[in-house]
């Protein structure tokens, strides 16, 4: 006889990882890594279509929230994600700060009272964040922006909601699912941000934003695993290109 009930049979040890302030913590150092690692990318991307800042100006913001880990852990998750956002908003010129500081202001709201994210939470509280950017920036899937990114991880992320997946297999999924948004983001036109100056000279580039944001979720895969201080960021153009 199958001693196991139905639920205790769907409760594998990877269904019961959740997403904590400690995972935060290793999201953001991974995240910082591979902005690092990626600055001339971005820098490459935004000089055809922008300013040449978006690398500066993500690498700023978050060695500036890199530098703050320490403080980072005395604080609760949605503390953590307060501050974080608000470095973000201090650091970063040009319109991501204010785009991904309202990401993170939005997520610490959704996760007020809350010490750990399940697959469900950790969605509801990204598409809180995504709701922020899209409220501050006013851009639309298929405007050539962060955004494509972000609809696309959503898009992922509810899907693995339906299927009952575990935290690190969703995340897995959205990172793919990102890479390919950004790269979605090549042959657009971009309609917001100063890409949309260019008109149709904009197609050809992969928008900056969404690969920065590609890069955001490429990390958040890869925090569920104690830091190996010898570890090396992946290269994006590997990853991306
Ligand atoms: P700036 O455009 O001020 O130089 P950055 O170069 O740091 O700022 O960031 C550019 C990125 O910001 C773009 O690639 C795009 O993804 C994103 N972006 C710009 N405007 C918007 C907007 N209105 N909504 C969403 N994302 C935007
Ligand atoms: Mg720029």
């Amino acid at each position: 006889m199958n001693v196991l009930n139905k639920s205790s049979r769907r409760m594998s040890p990877v269904h019961t990882i959740r997403f904590t302030a400690q995972t935060l913590r290793r999201w953001m150092s991974l995240y910082a890594d591979n902005i690092n690692e990626s600055e001339q990318l971005l820098t490459d991307l935004d000089a055809a279509i922008g300013d040449a800042d978006h690398g500066a100006n993500m690498l700023r913001g978050m060695n500036a929230v890199a530098e703050r880990l320490d403080d980072l852990a005395l604080a609760d998750l949605s503390g953590q994600l307060r501050l974080i956002a608000t470095t973000l908003m201090s650091s970063v010129g040009g319109a991501s700060g204010p785009l991904y500081g309202a990401f993170f202001l939005q997520m610490s709201h959704a996760s007020l009272h809350k010490a750990e994210l399940g697959l469900s939470d950790l969605t509801m509280a990204l598409e809180a964040g995504v709701r922020g950017v899209v409220q501050l920036g006013k851009a639309a899937v298929g405007d050539k922006t962060m955004v494509d990114t972000f609809a696309a991880a959503l898009q992922s992320l509810r899907s693995s909601c339906t299927h009952h997946e575990a935290l690190p297999d969703a995340l897995k999924a959205c990172r793919k699912a990102t890479q390919l948004a950004a790269l979605g983001t090549i042959p657009m036109v971009a309609r917001k941000g100063r890409a949309s100056y260019l008109g149709e000279r904009s197609a050809g580039t992969q928008d900056p934003g969404a690969v920065s944001a590609a890069l955001l979720f490429e990390s958040l895969s890869h925090s569920f695993v104690p830091l190996n201080p010898t570890r090396q960021p992946t290269a994006v153009s590997t990853v991306l290109l």
